[in-house]
C-alpha cells in the first residue's frame, strides 16, 4: 500500500490501511524517490534476524559469496537480460575525460544546464538479481564437478520499477541459494526447498500460499515466455498477504532456469552434459515488511513464538 499517497481500495478483504500506512512510515524515511528509503534500526534488526534464520538452513557444502550492488554490463548483455527485462535495467554512467572536460560538465549544473547530458555509460550495471555473478565464477573453474555446485549469495539489487507500494522497491536486498548440476540435481534441490520455505514462514508466523508464477518478461514476446514458464512450472512463489489478501506479495521464489545459464556460460560436467541451474530467492525486504505488517510496527509487541523463531 502507499507510503505517502492516499489508499486505493479495490474490493475484497483488506488490511486496515491506516495500520499499514503507519507501519510503513515508522520503518522507512522517504528519499524523495519512490521505492528508495532509509531504513530504521528496528527494521534492520529484523532483516539481520531473517538473514541468520535463512543462514541456519544453508545447504551443506554451499559456498558463500556476497556481491556488490554493481556487476559487469557485459555479463548482463551476454545472458540475454536485454531481451527479457530491458525495462528494469539500471546502468551506471560517469563523467569521463580531462579535468577540463569534467569541470565543464559539472559546472553546467550551477549554470542551470543539464550536466547529465555529458554522462557516458560505464562498464557497470546495477545488479538486478543476486545470483547473476555466480555463473561466470563457476564457468571460470572449468568442468563442473559431478556433485555440481551449491552457492549462498546475496546482493543489494536494483530494478527500475518505481512504486509507492510498500512491497515494491527500486533498491532491495536479495539472498539466494543457487544450484548448478544435472536436471535431477536441480529438481531434488528445488522441490524440498518449497517445503523448507513453508517451514520458515510458519516459524515466523506469516500466512502464505505457494503458487506457480512467471517472471515479468517484457513486451509481447515476453508475454509468450511468461505463459510458457507457467505451463512448464519453472517458477513458484511463496505469497504472503502484505497489501491485501487478494493480491499477495511474492516474498520468496523457487526457480528452475533449465539450461539457460549453462548455455550462456558454457557449464558442462565431465561427461559433457550441459548443466542446468536453479535458485531459491529470498526477498529480504519483502519478508521484513511482511513481518511488520503481520505482527505490528514494534517488534516488542510481536508474539513470543515469532520473536523466538527470529531470536529477537
Ligand atoms: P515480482 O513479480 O513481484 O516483481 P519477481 O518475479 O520479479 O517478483 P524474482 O525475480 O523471483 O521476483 O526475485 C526474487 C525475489 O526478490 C522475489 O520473490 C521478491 O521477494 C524479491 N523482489 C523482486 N522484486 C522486488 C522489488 N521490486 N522490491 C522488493 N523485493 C523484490
Ligand atoms: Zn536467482
Amino acid at each position: 500500500m502507499n507510503i505517502t499517497a492516499p489508499i486505493h481500495h479495490c474490493g475484497g478483504h483488506h488490511f486496515e490501511p491506516d495500520h499499514l500506512d503507519s507501519t510503513a512510515s515508522s520503518l522507512f524515511t522517504p528519499s524523495g524517490v519512490d521505492g528508495v528509503y532509509g531504513r530504521t534500526g528496528e527494521y534492520e534488526s529484523v532483516v539481520e534476524a531473517l538473514a541468520s534464520l535463512i543462514g541456519a538452513h544453508r545447504p551443506g557444502g554451499a559456498e558463500v559469496f556476497r556481491f556488490p550492488p554493481v556487476m559487469p554490463r557485459a555479463s548482463l548483455e551476454k545472458q540475454g537480460y536485454l531481451n527479457s527485462f530491458p525495462n528494469l535495467i539500471g546502468a551506471v554512467s560517469t563523467l569521463v575525460g580531462s579535468e577540463r572536460d569534467i569541470t565543464r560538465s559539472a559546472a553546467k549544473h550551477e549554470n542551470g544546464g543539464d550536466w547529465t547530458e555529458d554522462l557516458k555509460p560505464s562498464d557497470l550495471v546495477l545488479a538486478p538479481a543476486a545470483c547473476y555473478p555466480v555463473y561466470p565464477i563457476a564457468a571460470a573453474r572449468g568442468v563442473v564437478p559431478d556433485d555440481g555446485y551449491v552457492f549462498d549469495v546475496a546482493a543489494d539489487c536494483f530494478r527500475h520499477e518505481p512504486s509507492r507500494q510498500v512491497d515494491r522497491f527500486q533498491s532491495f536486498r536479495m539472498r539466494e541459494y543457487v544450484r548448478i548440476g544435472t536436471p535431477g540435481q536441480i529438481r531434488s534441490f528445488r522441490d524440498p526447498w518449497v517445503e523448507r520455505a513453508k517451514g520458515i514462514a510458519d516459524a515466523i508466523g506469516l500466512s502464505y500460499r505457494v503458487d506457480v508464477a512467471n517472471d515479468p518478461f517484457f513486451g509481447r514476446v515476453g508475454a509468450l515466455m511468461a505463459s510458457q514458464q507457467r505451463e512448464d512450472a519453472l517458477k513458484f512463489e511463496l505469497l504472503v498477504p502484505v497489501r491485501s489478501a487478494d493480491s499477495p506479495t511474492a516474498c520468496m521464489s523457487f526457480n528452475y532456469h533449465k539450461e539457460h545459464f549453462g548455455e550462456v556460460w558454457g557449464l558442462h560436467n565431465a561427461a559433457g552434459d550441459l548443466m542446468h541451474t536453479g535458485c531459491v530467492a529470498f526477498g529480504m525486504d519483502r519478508l521484513a515488511v511482511a513481518l511488520f505488517v503481520t505482527h505490528g510496527a514494534k517488534v516488542a509487541g510481536w508474539p513470543a513464538s515469532v520473536r523466538a523463531g527470529l531470536n529477537l
